[in-house]
């Protein structure tokens, strides 16, 4: 909210506590409440907590951190499995990096794995943070996912901010600015709608709000608790918000990418360095083609420059579409025997040769299951 109205929007902390009852009694109807969707969200004996009861902050700050860039219906097995082979922090403390990575292998931007991995070596030997600022001194750790992880394990009153919330809040205001501009606003209002009853509910169902009810591109008004005060509906164009900025053209990329055997009949993989949405993870070497370059002559150059290596370039094997969010890339990937030099992780961590059956051991992205399930064909003929 703004309460001084200085941003040009209404204060509506008049009708906040209309705007809680009237949210509170539709979630309780139609909301995600169900130990199938949302586990973490649960007692140990099954039941959706009480206001004085505190649930176990381990499995909610897993389940926020995937949930920082996968969907609520992708990660929900994820969240599973994890729980199964690493159900508490101490069993994530003590695990390898590699076991982490596998068993985060499909959910993209590893940097969030191994930040948990290392926060749980540091948190290990100390009770889990109980205030927002020890939460956001956690890698990893923003202020929405710190407020989602204390409102939901131990109802303490702090406002969340995620996509869902912020489109919400956009249309009960008609808010004119990108969210990204104007965060102390949605902060602001997210705060002062706020249930401080009950938070843990609360912040629930703003989120199940605009989840089931409005969403992006059509939001269903004609259901929505709010109706009667939001702007949005009032102006008569609901998906008008909210506002974006000019968007620019996705860029996209052609990648040449090397399998290259050796004379024992081993592939040659690198791990990629930390950073980045993939970092960490083992790849086919490779990259981009220079404008007007052959692919042959791209996969060659590439190796030599990443690897120190010549390879003579074969076959195509395949080639494969990924479009990311901010970019769309193709990959070409040939077949190519090592001539001479020994591999080098010039641009990598580390590289090694393996054998072609023992590439599922490795954590790769998930767009390279198909290059190995081709190779492994390949050369079981
Ligand atoms: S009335 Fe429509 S636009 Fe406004 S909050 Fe509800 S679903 Fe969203």
């Amino acid at each position: 909210m703004d309460p001084g109205g200085s941003s040009g929007h209404r204060d509506i902390s008049e009708i906040a506590p209309e705007l809680r009852r009237t949210l509170l009694a539709w979630w309780e109807v139609h909301g995600r409440k169900d130990i199938a969707i949302k586990p973490w969200m649960f007692t140990t004996d099954g039941r959706w907590p009480e206001p004085n009861e505190d649930l176990s902050p381990y499995g909610i700050w897993i389940a926020e951190v995937m949930l920082q860039q996968t969907q609520l219906r992708v990660m929900g097995p994820y969240w599973e499995q994890w729980m199964v082979v690493l159900s508490t922090m101490q069993h994530l403390a003590a695990a390898e990096e590699r076991q982490v990575l596998l068993l985060w292998q499909g959910l993209g931007y590893y940097s969030r794995a191994r930040r948990l991995h290392q926060a749980a070596r540091q948190l290990a030997a100390s009770p889990l943070p109980s205030s927002l600022e020890a939460w956001q001194a956690v890698p990893g750790i923003g202020r929405t996912t710190a407020g989602s992880i204390l409102s939901s394990a131990l109802n303490t009153p702090v406002p969340i901010l995620d996509g869902n919330v912020r489109r919400v809040l956009a249309r009960l205001h008609a808010c004119l600015e990108p969210p990204q501009r104007a965060q102390a606003s949605f902060w602001q209002w997210s705060e002062a709608l706020l249930d401080p009853l009950r938070p843990r509910d609360f912040n629930q169902a703003l989120m199940d709000l605009g989840a089931l009810v409005c969403t992006s591109r059509s939001p269903s008004c004609h259901v929505c608790p709010w109706q009667r005060s939001c702007a949005a509906y009032a102006s008569g164009e609901p998906s008008h918000f909210p506002v974006k900025d000019a968007s620019k053209p996705i860029p996209s990329q052609v990648i040449g990418v090397g399998v290259v055997l050796n004379e024992a009949g081993e592939v040659l993989i690198d791990q990629r360095l930390n950073e980045g949405l993939l970092g960490g993870l083992w790849e086919f070497p490779g990259g981009k083609q220079e404008p007007g370059e052959a692919i042959e002559a791209t996969i060659a150059r590439e190796l030599r420059e990443e690897l120190a290596i010549e390879v003579q370039v074969g076959e195509q094997l395949i080639a494969l579409d990924h479009a990311y969010s901010h970019k769309k890339l193709r990959f070409v990937v040939h077949l190519c025997r090592w001539i001479s030099g020994e591999p080098k992780p010039l641009a990598s961590q580390q590289v090694c040769w393996v054998e072609p059956s023992s590439l599922i051991d490795f954590p790769f992205p998930a767009a390279n299951a198909r290059i190995i399930a081709v190779i492994l064909e390949k050369l079981s003929h």
